[in-house]
């Protein structure tokens, strides 16, 4: 068993017009120090499966195991938990808090982590160091340029050592060199930590650089032709 597994994970919407099936029995297993791209056309279910890869929303059926252990069914505490231990996420937008530091927001995480414990400032310290950020690190949001908010959002996915990173359209706001250079730090970082990252892009450039790249289509993943 691969150490993360998505086993047929089907997703069904409900609509006015009725069921629709978005996942339709959608499989892929990743080890640790390997990345995936999923690509597809806007509406495919990119965004339903790094949510259901995330525990963020719950399949229809199926199952996600991460080192052996089958999260998807956990009770709502217990699945906060594995989540805040075991996953990072980076968003489109990166969701600062305004109000707070770029190194108050790398913390947050770890206000919820049991284990986050003491070494959590110098952790995050040297996570803004590593991603270019070590001038940067008592400026608020609004003081950051767009491709530095986007670093800070990278460096508080990884705060509490996560196994699996899932990013979803993490350039989509960018500029093009922007783009590159955040593409090119989450693998980066992915490669030192030996994580497991998945990333949907529509960024073929940045999707180029991925070990293994698919394509969501008709509610299945296909490769990339
Ligand atoms: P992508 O990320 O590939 O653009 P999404 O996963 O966001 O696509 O959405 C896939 C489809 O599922 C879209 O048609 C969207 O409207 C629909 N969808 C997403 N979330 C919900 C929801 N909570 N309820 C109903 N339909 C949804
Ligand atoms: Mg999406």
């Amino acid at each position: 068993m691969a150490d993360f597994e998505a086993k047929k994970i089907v997703k069904v919407f409900e609509s006015l017009s009725g069921p629709i099936r978005i996942l339709d029995e959608v499989s892929i297993g990743l080890n640790r120090g390997q990345n995936l791209a999923i690509l597809g056309p806007s509406g495919s279910g990119k965004s339903t499966f790094l949510h259901i890869a995330g525990s963020l929303d719950s399949a229809t059926s199926g199952t996600v195991c991460l080192n052996g252990e089958e999260y998807g069914s956990l009770q709502e505490t217990q699945l906060a938990r594995f989540r805040n231990q075991n996953i990072g996420f980076v968003f489109q937008e990166h969701h600062l808090l305004p109000q707070l530091s770029a190194i108050e927001n790398v913390l947050i995480p770890t206000i919820a982590s049991p284990i986050a414990g003491n070494g959590s400032i110098e952790r995050a310290q040297a996570l803004l160091e590593q991603v270019g950020l070590a001038d940067r690190m008592d400026h608020r949001p609004a003081m950051l340029s767009g491709g530095e908010r986007q670093r800070v959002a990278v460096a508080r996915s990884l705060i509490c050592d996560p196994v699996l990173v899932l990013a979803d359209e993490p350039t989509g706001s960018l500029d093009q060199k922007n783009a590159e250079l955040i593409g090119e730090l989450l693998l980066s970082l992915q490669q030192a930590n030996q994580t497991i990252l998945i990333c949907v892009s529509h960024n073929e450039k940045l999707a180029s650089l991925f070990q293994r790249r698919i394509e969501l289509e008709n509610g299945r993943f296909v490769q990339e032709k």
